[in-house]
């Protein structure tokens, strides 16, 4: 995050000296004194496009500035283009001011502002020669108040070029100077610094103690900008040990804050912590939408390390869905801007050794051996991250044949369950009159090449109509369902059962010899005469005609010897089972 601009940059009372010069002019410069007072108040009480305007409107009167007007205006225009994200505007802005005659502790926090958007830019190398040219000024000992910015910088740029143990003491240090000086807002920054170098290093409890003490001093200062950077950074922290819930109003402020005061990179790193919440707690709609959101600005700034993870996570997300085209071009993506970060770390490493060689040179060679290791795993990690493409492209593909294949296997089954639909009769799930005939035939077949017994038996019900007439259709529909049923009880497992008209039922049977099958059929014929519908008994009789096939003959053939049978028993009084005889 962006440094705060030192209070003593504004420089108040200014106006008032040059209200004694030029009377005339003293109008002008005067006003020009007190806007651009303002102006600097707003930078830290306001969002910034509210104090730029009046830089806008100052720029033209620029010639009535003293110098050190001169000053407070690129200091606070450069913070101005930093929070818009103009970064190389912003460097360029301060390049300037480091042209102009300045005060060593002028130089000093223009340094540390260089730094800072320096390594917002990514320009690493920029970033540590100001880090470095700042540093060499603090040889006078009468600029501590001036050095907690640049010690607060270093502490940040330390922990990224993974020099922890700098990090640290660069942090302590900030902390230390703004707490003796009582520079509030500054040490504010500086826990919120150390907090994110403890972070770095994967102390989540002492990260959480900066964090926490910083909450009040924060608070304190009545600055909304650094509050809301507070409230990511504390957020964050808290949903990485699993406190989801104080994570949330946390993330859900900064995001809000960042929004409010314009600035993109803030809003870019709550919106990617707000995702990685949603992430952790499943809100996958919440999760998708504030990663695409800091999708946008962390390209733009080049961010490659988070655009990585926010393509990561939205594959995630795809996967879930089985939305797998998607899935693949998000991992690859991702793993392209993992790619670009690892390079990133390389310059990072290589930046900060150049500096460091320049001021050390006594380490310089134990430096560069450590470093050429270093590096060399860096490279190693590269390589690692090309074969992880290929795998990711391999499992990509592989994903897409996951889905056709399941795709296929739905199609399939639902093929399976509409032919089962077209087989069965819908009103007793006994096989249909066709599906039963097909069945029975070949049945028959296996049957009579096997030499085994076979039954072929229709049954009708009798005086069904009167059932009908008397309970109404929709009992009727009952008791047919419940002779189904008996049937199904009777002789499910021993062969094929169909209804084969509105009240007849077919039996095709191969194994029972006929004595056995009689006995099943008086078992069925006792059970319909106990038929209930609800609390009403509707005892039901059931005439049957058994036939068994003869040398060669057909199902047609035997399937009316049947019919004839079942005639006959109707004929001989129904409620009976007529097995033998002509016909
Ligand atoms: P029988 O066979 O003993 O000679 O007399 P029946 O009254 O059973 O014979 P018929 O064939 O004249 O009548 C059959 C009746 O079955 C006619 C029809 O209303 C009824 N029926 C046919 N299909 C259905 C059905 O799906 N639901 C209901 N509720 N009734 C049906
Ligand atoms: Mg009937
Ligand atoms: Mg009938």
């Amino acid at each position: 995050m962006l440094l705060p601009l030192p209070q003593n940059m504004s420089l108040p009372g200014l106006g008032l000296l040059l209200a004694f010069t030029a009377p005339v002019a003293a109008m002008d410069a005067d006003r020009f004194a007190e806007r651009l007072d303002r102006a600097a108040r707003l930078n830290v009480s306001a969002p910034w496009p509210e104090s730029q305007r009046i830089l806008d409107e100052l720029r033209v009167h620029l010639d009535l500035a003293s110098h050190d007007q001169r000053v407070t205006y690129l200091m606070l225009e450069s913070r101005n283009q930093a929070m818009d994200g103009q970064l190389e505007a912003s460097l360029d802005t301060v390049e300037t001011l480091l042209q102009l005659e300045l005060e060593p502790h002028q130089r000093l926090i223009a340094h540390a502002r260089a730094a800072n958007v320096g390594y917002i830019a990514r320009r690493f190398e920029t970033t540590f020669r100001h880090l470095n040219a700042g540093m060499a000024l603090l040889a006078d000992d009468s600029l501590e108040r001036h050095a907690v910015n640049l010690y607060s910088v270093a502490a940040y740029i330390y922990a990224l070029a993974e020099e922890p143990e700098d990090a640290v003491i660069f942090g302590r240090k900030a902390l230390a100077i703004a707490q003796r000086f009582g520079l509030a807002r500054e040490q504010c920054a500086a826990r919120q610094r150390l907090g994110f170098v403890f972070k770095r290093q994967r102390d989540s409890t002492a990260a959480a103690e900066q964090y926490r003490a910083a909450i009040d001093e924060c608070a304190a200062t009545g600055d909304e900008l650094l509050i809301g950077t507070l409230d990511y950074a504390y957020g964050d922290l808290l949903r990485s040990i699993g406190r989801h819930r104080e994570a949330e109003p946390r993330l859900e402020r900064a995001i809000e804050k960042m929004q409010v005061h314009g600035y993109r990179e803030g809003l870019s790193l709550a919106r990617l912590y707000r995702a990685r919440l949603a992430l952790a707690r499943d809100e996958a709609d919440l999760a998708e939408r504030m990663f695409r959101d800091a999708l946008v600005d962390l390209t733009a700034a080049g961010n490659d390390e988070y655009v990585a993870e926010a393509h990561r996570g939205l594959a995630e997300l795809a996967l879930d869905q089985e939305r797998f085209g998607d899935a693949v071009d998000h991992l690859r993506s991702s793993m392209n801007a993992r790619e670009a970060y690892l390079q990133e770390v390389r310059d990072r490493r290589t930046a900060f050794l150049q500096v460091e060689f320049s001021v050390a040179e006594k380490e310089r060679e134990l430096a560069r051996l450590r470093e050429q290791q270093r590096i060399a795993e860096l490279e190693r990690q590269s390589l690692a991250q090309q074969s992880l493409i290929r795998i990711g492209l391999v499992v990509g593909t592989l994903l897409l044949l996951l889905l056709l294949l399941i795709l296929w296997v739905r199609a399939v089954r639902d093929r399976r369950r509409f032919r089962r639909l077209a087989h069965r009769d819908a009103l007793t799930a006994l096989s249909n009159h066709t599906r039963f005939f097909e069945l029975a035939e070949t049945t028959r077949q296996l049957a009579m090449a096997k030499k085994r017994n076979y039954t072929f038996v229709l049954g009708d019900i009798d005086h069904f109509k009167q059932v009908n007439d008397r309970y109404g259709h929709l009992t009727g529909d009952a008791v047919l369902r419940k002779v189904g049923a008996a049937l199904r009880e009777q002789f499910g497992d021993k062969g094929i059962i169909g209804r084969v008209g509105g009240e007849e039922f077919g039996l095709a049977l191969p194994g029972p010899d006929l004595a056995t099958l009689l006995t099943g059929l008086e078992a069925v014929r006792a059970r319909l005469r106990t038929i209930r519908v609800g609390e009403q008994p509707i005892p039901i009789t059931m005439s049957f005609g058994v036939a068994r096939p003869r040398d060669g003959e057909s199902l047609t053939a035997l399937r009316e010897r049947a019919d004839r049978r079942l005639y006959a028993a109707k004929q001989a009084g129904r409620d009976r089972v007529v097995a033998e005889g002509e016909g």
